[in-house]
């Protein structure tokens, strides 16, 4: 039943928000990779179209981050289906835009529930599989954890949010086997981002300041986040890994 020849031969992992962008390539990498996988996400229609792509290692499920229970049972489906949990990715995320005069209290609570209090839910709930036993998370947070964004105060401030919880999880979890980690990207290209990809002139001023001259695949954030749940790094544990094309040490424009 597993690829005994990867990284994640006999482990078992969670994706939360994995049926697109980021948390598909990370779940197609953990699958080439040996692993069986509980795929998680609140669109029906996206886990519809990517459950065909994959064997009886891939369990896809419905699930709203922001809810409690939906995210206990997200984490014990894996346990359930396939006896443990090694690894959990908790990817979903979005915003409602707005600048800080204009932003409704509801835009607001949508944004940091998403983004911030979702990945305290997983970490919440795949830790209590974990602890004791060992096990690796890697929440995906945002350059813009570093970086304000226009119209993005609620955004950013979730994803600054993603990095301090990842470092307290550290400190908490790392005792009892569990490490956590995150991932913060740069621009990368998928359907969350559409947008930027549309308008050539807001594509040209964000590539002048990536030094890689590109914008990321969601499979250049899958790889090193793979990398933060194997065991090439069972000695990383509250590192933030910013995997931004180089944007975030852009200084001064070239003169
Ligand atoms: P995406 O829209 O392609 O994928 C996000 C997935 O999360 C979708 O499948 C969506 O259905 C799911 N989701 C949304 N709300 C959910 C909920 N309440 N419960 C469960 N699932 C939910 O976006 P992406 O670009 O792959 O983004 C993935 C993560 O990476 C997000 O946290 C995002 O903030 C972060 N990120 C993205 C970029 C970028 O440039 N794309 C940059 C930095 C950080």
């Amino acid at each position: 039943m597993t690829n005994g020849t990867g990284r994640f031969a006999g482990k078992v992992a969670v994706v939360a928000g994995g049926a697109s962008g980021i948390g598909l390539a990370i779940l197609r990498g953990l699958h080439r990779e040996g692993a069986r996988v509980v795929c998680g996400d609140i669109s029906q229609e996206r886990l519809d179209g990517i459950a065909g792509e994959f064997d009886e290692r891939v369990a896809c499920t419905r699930v709203d981050v922001t809810r409690e229970a939906e995210v206990e049972a997200l984490m014990a489906l894996a346990v359930e289906r396939f006896d443990a949990l090694d690894c959990a990715f908790n990817v979903a995320g979005a915003s409602r835009p707005g600048y800080i005069v204009d932003l409704a209290e509801s835009d607001w609570d949508f944004t940091v529930d998403l983004c911030l209090k979702g990945v305290f839910l997983g970490m919440k709930h795949a830790a209590r599989h974990m602890l004791g036993r060992g096990g690796a998370i890697v929440n995906i947070a945002s350059l813009n954890a570093h970086v304000p964004m226009h119209a993005g105060a609620a955004y950013a401030s979730a994803k600054a949010g993603v990095e301090m919880l990842t470092r307290n999880g550290a400190l908490e979890m790392t005792p009892d086997g569990v490490r956590v980690n995150a991932v913060l990207p740069g621009l990368v290209e998928t359907p969350l981002t559409r947008r930027h990809f549309e308008n050539r002139a807001a594509l040209d001023a964000f590539l002048a300041r990536i030094p890689a001259g590109r914008a990321a695949q969601p499979e250049d954030i899958a790889a090193p986040a793979l990398f933060l749940a194997s065991e090439e790094a069972r000695y990383v544990s509250g590192a933030s890994l910013l995997v931004d094309g180089g944007w975030a040490v852009t200084g001064y424009p070239d003169m």
